[in-house]
């Protein structure tokens, strides 16, 4: 068997490789979507989905210029978030937040997207060092209103936003939501225009939100075309999850 170190290097430079490809095909489809909504490519940001796999390839992507990831589980997080210190990356905890890891997430993420209760949100503030920029908060809505899955209800959004509005160390940017797989087109645009629905609706009331986090490898078109500004992807730049 083959190994040592010319073998893992040459392994790396494939494995580069293939997500330097993988980008420039997301990019050409970001941009096809961009252009068919009509809307500048820039106002959507890309969101490396980092979560199974490995310190070496996000060192890959930054170097081909991504600068933000996003994690599901904390103590996956924390090595990578560590093996990263000092190459400015920024860290979004896309998954369901615990109530036992708020701490670590208040102090080590940069944004949290999966924000469902008004408790878990006053733990972020309580817990977000006083010394660091505002932690960036998204609410989660179950757009589908699948029974399984985590997310405000839509009607719940209003008062959580007013509630998670006045909180300190945080900063209230947007929401969030994710469609079951599968759908038609239209139908994904029907889920992702109900988010666009909500913000702009509580942007009416008063709220300042910039940010729709929607839109993941399979539904990025939808998304785009529906007002995303930050999408989630990861089998789409990485491959599939190790
Ligand atoms: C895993 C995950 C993604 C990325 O999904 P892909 O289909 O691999 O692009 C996006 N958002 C959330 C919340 C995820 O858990």
């Amino acid at each position: 068997m083959l190994s040592g170190p010319q073998n893992s290097s040459a392994k790396a430079d494939l494995a580069a490789n293939h997500l330097a490809a993988n980008l420039l095909r997301l990019r050409e489809r970001i941009a096809a979507a961009a252009s068919r909504a009509g809307r500048d490519v820039d106002s959507v940001t890309l969101l490396a989905v980092s979560k199974g796999q490995s310190v070496a390839s996000l060192q890959a992507a930054q170097a081909l210029g991504l600068a933000a990831f996003g994690e599901n589980y904390v103590e996956e997080a924390l090595p990578k978030i560590h093996a990263l210190q000092g190459n400015a990356a920024a860290w979004h905890f896309i998954g369901r937040p615990q109530g036992n890891k708020t701490r670590d997430l208040a102090t080590h993420f940069d944004w949290v997207h999966g924000i469902d209760r008004a408790r878990i949100a006053g733990r972020l503030a309580e817990q977000r060092p006083a010394e660091v920029t505002p932690l960036n908060v998204c609410i989660q809505v179950n757009v589908a209103g699948e029974a399984s899955k985590g997310g405000a209800t839509p009607a719940e959004v209003p008062a959580l936003l007013d509630a998670l509005a006045v909180l300190p160390r945080l900063r209230l940017r947007g929401l969030m939501c994710m469609l079951p797989f599968g759908l038609e087109e239209g139908a994904q645009r029907a889920g992702f225009a109900r988010l666009r629905l909500l913000l702009e609706s509580a942007n009416m009331r008063g709220h300042a939100l910039d940010t729709l986090s929607m839109g993941m490898s399979g539904d990025l078109e939808a998304a785009v075309l529906e007002g995303a500004t930050l999408l989630r992807i990861g089998t789409a730049l990485f491959g599939p999850r190790g």
